[in-house]
């Protein structure tokens, strides 16, 4: 976790010898805003390599939500990817949540302008004719379950159409360590085993998926998007939630950071190492209606649309997606 300090000449920039604005507590060192953010993109850089997330990697997709999080991870691999030698696309599934939804196309659309990414905007009323609340009205379904079921579908299908290698998604060091003691206190195996730096893919059916951000904090990507002055979104998401057990579990690891700060990180390490041994051989069975991953048979698009339209639209979603990808309608 990182601090910003008041200007103070004796509290020097340990790269450039100018006053620091930050201090960066795990790392004991004082650094100014510059080379702050040089350090964070290194952070992710040393990640991608720790992980090999860029093995194999020439095409990236990247899912792009308009919060500081995705904002951060799309500067940060848009500055890194000459480095490793990686085409970028974004990606914006635009639920149709008014206001917020509208402020995180028009900050996405400028920003990969800015950048030269070629932008994909999807919007769920347009693929399926209903927007998220509309959604969890008619399917009395839990918003935040069902909205993370629909990105991950929508992000896994233009993985695949646009033949990228991998998804990178901006969870970073303090979602994952709570979402992962969240899943162990309620001994939910599957899920804690997929809190891994890299999710395989598999061919033609569903895309690898990697968190650059394994490693970053995420008081540390405020900070950097607030020095960066990358624009995020101001508005709240409508259906924001957070249980109390994550709530529970973000705290007791905050205060082991406080406590021995590096702490997430060393546990994060060792987090990547054991996760996926808890649960082996996860059996996946195709869709019988879409093709697509599932555990039991019927995939959860699939799922939900039967039961909102009446009938499966996980082939017709797929179709559109791959309309939309061929007449190439990305915003530059
Ligand atoms: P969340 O489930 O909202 O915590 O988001 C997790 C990650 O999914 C984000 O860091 C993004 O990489 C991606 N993501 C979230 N919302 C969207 C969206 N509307 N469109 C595309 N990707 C998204
Ligand atoms: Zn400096
Ligand atoms: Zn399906």
């Amino acid at each position: 976790m990182s601090v910003l300090i008041s200007a103070n000449p004796r509290v020097q920039c340990k790269k450039c010898g100018r006053p620091a604005t930050v201090r960066i507590r795990y790392a004991k060192l004082n650094l100014c805003s510059e080379h702050f953010t040089e350090y964070i993109e290194e952070r992710v850089a040393k990640t991608i390599e720790r992980y090999k997330m860029h093995s194999d990697l020439k095409k990236l997709l990247i899912g792009v939500s308009g919060g500081k999080d995705s904002m951060s991870l799309l500067y940060i691999l848009s500055k890194l990817k000459s480095r490793y030698n990686i085409e970028i696309v974004c990606l914006h599934i635009d639920l149709g949540l008014n206001n917020y939804s509208e402020e995180s196309k028009s900050i996405i659309i400028e920003a990969s302008r800015e950048l030269g990414i070629p932008c994909l905007i999807i919007s769920l009323k347009d693929l399926i004719g209903y927007t998220l609340p509309e959604l969890v009205e008619k399917s009395k379904r839990p918003p935040c379950s069902l909205c993370g079921m629909l990105k991950r579908y929508v992000l896994n299908l233009v993985g695949l159409e646009i033949g990228a290698d991998a998804i990178a998604l901006g969870h970073h060091l303090d979602d994952i360590l709570s979402f992962a003691l969240k899943d162990f206190l309620l001994q939910d195996l599957v899920d804690f085993s997929k809190m891994t730096p890299i999710t395989p893919g598999i061919p033609g059916v569903a895309a690898k998926r990697i968190k650059p951000l394994y490693e970053v904090y995420e008081s540390d990507l405020e900070l950097y998007a607030k020095l960066k002055n990358i624009r995020v979104v101001g508005a709240n998401c409508p259906f924001k939630y957070r249980d109390p057990i994550t709530t529970s579990a973000r705290k007791m690891l905050d205060e082991l950071e406080e406590y021995a700060p590096g702490f997430k990180i060393s546990l994060s390490r060792k987090l990547a190492r054991n996760a996926s041994r808890y649960v082996q051989g996860e059996s996946i069975i195709l869709c019988k209606y879409c093709g697509m991953p599932s555990s039991s048979g019927i995939c959860g698009f699939c799922k939900l649309t039967m039961k909102v339209m009446g009938e499966p639209k996980g082939r017709e979603a797929r179709e559109k997606i791959r309309k939309l990808v061929d007449s190439s309608s990305f915003n530059n």
